[in-house]
């Protein structure tokens, strides 16, 4: 039990010193600060069920990825006079307990937007009002509140990413100051308290992964990773999205700050004001939607909608999401999961989201589109789970927003455009380095069949000691018929849609289905015995 005041400092994302807005307002005026982490063991322990390494809900790079964050972050509290404090168990019952313990005055947490968190902070919220305690929970993962994006948008988010930059303008909340010192953490009475794990003791062992993610996590690495990028002004200056090469894997072609700043390792308000400091002392620089500030606007983009839009993360029940009779054909699903599925620009891409937990852009524009309206018309999201699991950087609002956006559900309509699972690869590495590196049981292939080795005659196959069907999968849709019956089936569902002004039953796509297997022989051309 702790004498004299105390404040708890409930740590989530914004895993950082730095513009922590929260952790300073938990410093100040008190006698003991209490930096607390919960683990969540749902979250973090094994289940062998899954089909990857990791707990039920994420892949073991991302679960690695936090581990290391909360590790940097306990070195850099122990710097300033303190440490993390981490606690195992439901985390709002693991909070309350020690609310209560430690005779907690003021509550401080970073305000998330993301349905899990808001469920478990009204918990923890009606506890701390019912026992007189403060609570400061301001908005620093975001540069701006999306909240008062809607409100000046009359109740509803803007839906296109120029109405949001106008209502948007500057962000205005300064940042934080820089911490020199903490207050003493406070006796922790019966609460039991651990180290930051590692990962064999949260209970995995015989990990055997042969290539594991290369970026580490931590605020410490996301401060070097933001320090070399804005050195190097011209590059600042002159980013341009989406030029830039996908295939760029030694050295890729963007910032690769996007699991920093998803366990806010990195505040994106910090980000954004180097991004300026840089571009004041430029002569030219590229701007929104293309420029790295850009970018992060994207990022406030589709936390906005994401926030103000009931079910975003579903196609049932979302108004801003096109109804479509997607298929829930298991078989395809899984071989574009395992990188099965015979086009090596797809399967290496996700070799490479499975072993790193991070692709370039275009990379997963091409795997997602792939999936959905481009190849396979596979439900985006049967999609989206797989990179919510294995990403590093895997973010609910983002993730969603930009699955609805390829698959053509949502703010992206020209279901035409389709990504060429051989061509479009090919312009940026003609030479297959990238598939090679992430698929070496086609690295002896010869340049000109490395996008499309099925087309290799069996002498050349047997000397690149690979036989297509037997050493890597033949297609598993022939790309031009299975595009071409896709263009079709969206054609049909945004006629319904629009017949419907969007009202579309369950019925209606169940009917809409029917109608569009009813060419069976079309569908069976489409996929090659596999
Ligand atoms: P940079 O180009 O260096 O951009 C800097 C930052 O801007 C990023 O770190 C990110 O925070 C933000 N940003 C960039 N592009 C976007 C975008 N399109 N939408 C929103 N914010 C953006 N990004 C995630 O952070 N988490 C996800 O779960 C995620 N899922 C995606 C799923 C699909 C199907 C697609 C097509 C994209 C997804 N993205 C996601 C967006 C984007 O691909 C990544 O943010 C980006 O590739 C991360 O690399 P970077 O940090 O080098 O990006």
């Amino acid at each position: 039990m702790a004498s004299g005041s105390a404040s708890l400092m409930w740590f989530r994302k914004g895993l950082r010193i730095h513009d922590n807005p929260a952790l300073q307002y938990a410093a100040e005026g008190t006698k003991f600060l209490y930096p607390v982490f919960v683990i969540d063991p749902h979250y973090m322990e094994p289940e062998k069920n899954a089909f990857s390494l990791g707990s039920a809900r994420a892949g073991l790079n991302r679960i690695n990825f936090l581990l290391e964050s909360l590790a940097d972050l306990d070195s850099s509290l122990k710097k300033l006079g303190s440490r993390l404090l981490v606690l195992k168990g439901e985390p709002s019952e693991v909070l309350i307990r020690c609310l209560k313990e430690w005779e907690v005055e003021k509550l401080c947490f970073e305000y998330d937007t993301e349905p899990y968190y808001q469920a478990l902070d009204f918990k923890v919220k009606n506890y701390a009002s019912t026992a007189g305690i403060e609570v400061f929970s301001p908005v620093s993962h975001t540069l701006f509140n999306p909240t008062d994006i809607i409100q000046k948008n009359g109740g509803r988010p803007p839906l296109s990413y120029q109405s949001f930059v106008k209502l948007a303008g500057q962000p205005s909340s300064p940042l934080s100051h820089t911490l020199s010192s903490l207050p003493l953490v406070g006796d922790v009475g019966s609460c039991v308290i651990s180290e930051v794990p590692t990962i064999k003791e949260l209970g995995y062992v015989d990990i055997g992964q042969d290539e594991s993610s290369p970026f580490r996590g931590g605020e410490s690495e996301a401060l070097k990773r933001l320090n070399e990028i804005i050195n190097d002004k011209e590059w600042v200056a002159t980013f341009e999205k989406p030029k830039g090469n996908p295939s760029a894997f030694l050295k890729p072609a963007t910032t690769v700050l996007s699991p920093y700043l998803k366990f806010g390792c990195l505040s994106c308000r910090f980000f954004y004001q180097c991004l300026q400091d840089v571009y004041k002392n430029v002569k030219r620089h590229t701007s929104p939607p293309v420029s790295l500030l850009g970018q992060l606007l994207w990022r406030d983009f589709f936390y906005t909608v994401a926030f103000g839009t009931p079910n975003f993360d579903q196609m049932r029940g979302n108004r801003i999401c096109k109804q479509i009779p997607w298929n829930d054909d298991d078989e395809l699903l899984t071989a574009w999961r395992d990188a099965r599925t015979g086009y090596p620009w797809i399967d290496a891409i996700m070799v490479q989201l499975r072993k790193w937990g991070w692709m370039h852009h275009l990379a997963r524009h091409s795997v997602a589109c792939f999936l959905t309206r481009g190849d396979l018309f596979v439900h985006w999201e049967k999609g989206r789970d797989v990179f919510e699991r294995l990403l590093i950087d895997s973010d609910w609002a983002i993730n969603n927003g930009n699955w609805l956006w390829l698959s053509c559900s949502s703010f992206f309509y020209q279901y035409n455009r389709i990504y060429s699972p051989i061509s479009f690869g090919k312009k940026y590495d003609p030479n297959g380095d990238y598939i090679r590196h992430f698929l070496p049981i086609l690295k002896d292939m010869p340049r000109e069949y490395i996008y499309e080795p099925w087309t290799a005659p069996l002498s050349i196959q047997t000397k690149a000691k690979c036989i297509i069907g037997r050493d890597y999968p033949k297609p598993v849709v022939l790309h031009d018929s299975a595009s071409k019956e896709c263009r079709r089936k969206m054609a049909e569902a945004y006629a319904l849609n629009k017949d419907l002004n969007g009202m579309v039953s369950e019925e209606d796509i169940r009917n809409l289905r029917r109608k569009l297997k009813e060419d069976p022989e079309q569908e069976a051309k489409n996929k090659r015995i596999r």
